[in-house]
């Protein structure tokens, strides 16, 4: 045993630290009791409602609308008006100016938005705190900048808007998704109708607060609310695009119902991706890196790094060290500044990780859990760690959706390549070297839309992001974001 190894064995694990908590308080968000659906600028009176609630407290927060298919008929007929009746022949400089009012707002609410965010999702307010909601704001201010430069975008192919775009987002990072789809529909000249996910309505709709307050012409964005039954109708209505995240399998479902009526389609699905951790690797970095990718938002992140492979030869610091570090993370009250890890978004999806993890133990995966004391009420999971995970077990391929992580071993690069692109799924990768050379090797073989390299979980406007295989096509983010929302001579 070397010296560091003896120094580190006897390092203090903080599992004791008795942390005060530090509550985010929740005074600054006005709820309504009751909902309806945003349509033409006004809102809808809902024929039928659902109550959303609190994951973490299972807590009723409002009554929200569950859109009939008339009512999604109205809110489409709502943006083909807008688009025929002013908002397409409005010059590119124009439409930037909204984007622009709409992310400066963003930024000015920006407690506001991460407070809801957290209450309605159960994702911790550091991180709706420092990522969802300037990312959203950076969206809008990143596709503002192209909205008058669609012609230097796409030389000599004379882009045209293609008309109203149907948006179905899912409930893991709602204010986020929503600004991935809003903002570049937008800068290329089409309307929108946008329906979130059942569980997490409230942040689209405190956006149709902000689409007032920029004084975007009416039915140029329509927000209409409800469950899965909604975005069926949706899809099936008069609309010129349909831009989809959310699960393989309604992400099949809607291409079989779009095939032959020449709509334009995107798909962003699940994944299951890898984060390779080679034996140069600068493992304390590393071990973050892995936390980050698989705990970040309870694992709800289709890109997360699900799947951990370990070169052999450092397998064993590797677990030691991830081990240590999930004794320190903090698993609770998601308006709690402190917390790590939040609530899980819905029963129904605690349910299922707890089938899989089930299935893990089952096929005879070792588990490691944490000790950890879950709050009484709420959806929670504690951070898992899966070993001895052989390729074909269902916690190697499916994808879970949760804070479980299935730990895989390889030798070679080319063994770890050949473990990696053995999934269905193709979203995103992760690698660890010091080695410059390796990183660009492997980004060549992996099979994955988005790798990040000593790093995880990083997102960026002016980068695409999207899928290869059962991970859907089609790109969100960056100049690769602009096209799909376009038509070409
Ligand atoms: P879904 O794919 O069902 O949900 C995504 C969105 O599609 C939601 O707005 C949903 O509404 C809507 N929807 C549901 N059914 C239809 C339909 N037939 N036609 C059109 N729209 C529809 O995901 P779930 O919420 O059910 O999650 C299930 C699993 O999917 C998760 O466990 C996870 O593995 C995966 N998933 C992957 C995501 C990703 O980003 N890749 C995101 C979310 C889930 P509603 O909310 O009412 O269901």
């Amino acid at each position: 045993m070397t010296e560091l190894e003896r120094k580190q064995d006897q390092a203090p694990i903080p599992v004791g630290w008795e942390y005060e908590t530090a509550p985010e308080s929740r005074d600054i968000v006005t709820l309504r009791e009751r909902y309806g659906h945003f349509v033409g600028g006004e809102w809808l009176e809902p024929k039928e409602t659902y109550t959303t609630i609190s994951p973490a407290t299972e807590e009723p927060l409002a009554e929200v609308g569950q859109a009939t298919e008339e009512e999604v008929q109205l809110s489409v007929q709502a943006a083909r008006d807008a688009f025929e009746n002013g908002w397409s022949a409005l010059a590119g400089a124009e439409r930037a100016k909204y984007l622009y009012r709409i992310a400066r707002i963003l930024q000015e609410r920006a407690r506001e938005f991460a407070v809801l965010e957290s209450l309605n999702g159960g994702k911790p307010i550091r991180e709706s705190r420092d990522v969802d909601v300037p990312l959203s704001a950076a969206h809008f201010f990143y596709y503002a900048g192209w909205a008058d430069k669609l012609e230097y975008a796409f030389p000599n192919r004379k882009p045209k808007p293609l008309g109203v775009a149907g948006q179905i987002i899912p409930w893991n990072f709602p204010l986020l998704m929503l600004a991935w789809k809003v903002a570049p529909a937008l800068a290329a000249g089409n309307t929108v109708v946008l329906k979130p996910a059942e569980t997490t309505p409230l942040s689209a709709l405190l956006f149709c607060d902000v689409l007032r307050q920029a004084e975007l012409p009416a039915g140029v964005v329509n927000i209409i609310t409800g469950d899965g039954r909604a975005g069926a109708a949706l899809v099936k209505s008069d609309v010129d695009k349909i831009a989809f995240t959310g699960s393989t399998e309604v992400g099949k479902a809607i291409k079989r119902e779009l095939a032959g009526t020449g709509k334009k389609l995107t798909l962003e699905l699940g994944g299951k991706a890898a984060n390779v951790i080679f034996d140069d690797a600068a493992l304390d970095q590393a071990v973050e890196g892995i936390v980050n990718g698989i705990y970040f938002n309870q694992g709800h992140v289709c890109c997360a790094g699900s799947r951990l492979l370990v070169q052999e030869s450092i397998y064993e610091a590797t677990i030691d060290k991830l081990k240590r570090r999930l004794q320190t993370l903090r698993v609770g009250d998601p308006l709690d500044k402190n917390t790590d890890v939040g609530a899980i978004n819905s029963q129904a999806q605690l349910e299922k990780i707890q089938e899989l993890v089930a299935s893990g133990k089952e096929e005879g995966a070792e588990i490691y859990q944490p000790p950890c004391r879950l709050p009484e009420k709420g959806y929670w999971f504690v951070p898992t760690v899966f070993t001895n995970v052989a390729q074909s077990y269902r916690i190697a391929q499916e994808e879970i959706f949760g804070p479980v992580l299935s730990v895989l071993t390889f030798r070679t690069p080319d063994e770890a390549v050949e473990k990696a692109n053995n999934t269905p799924y193709g979203l995103s990768a992760g690698v660890w070297t010091e080695k410059g050379s390796r990183i660009l090797a492997m980004a060549q073989r992996l099979k994955a839309g988005v790798i990040w390299a000593n790093t995880y979980n990083r997102f960026d406007p002016t980068s695409p992001f999207g899928g290869y295989k059962e991970s859907g096509f089609g790109r969100e983010g960056g100049l690769h974001g602009l096209a799909p929302y376009l038509d070409f001579e």
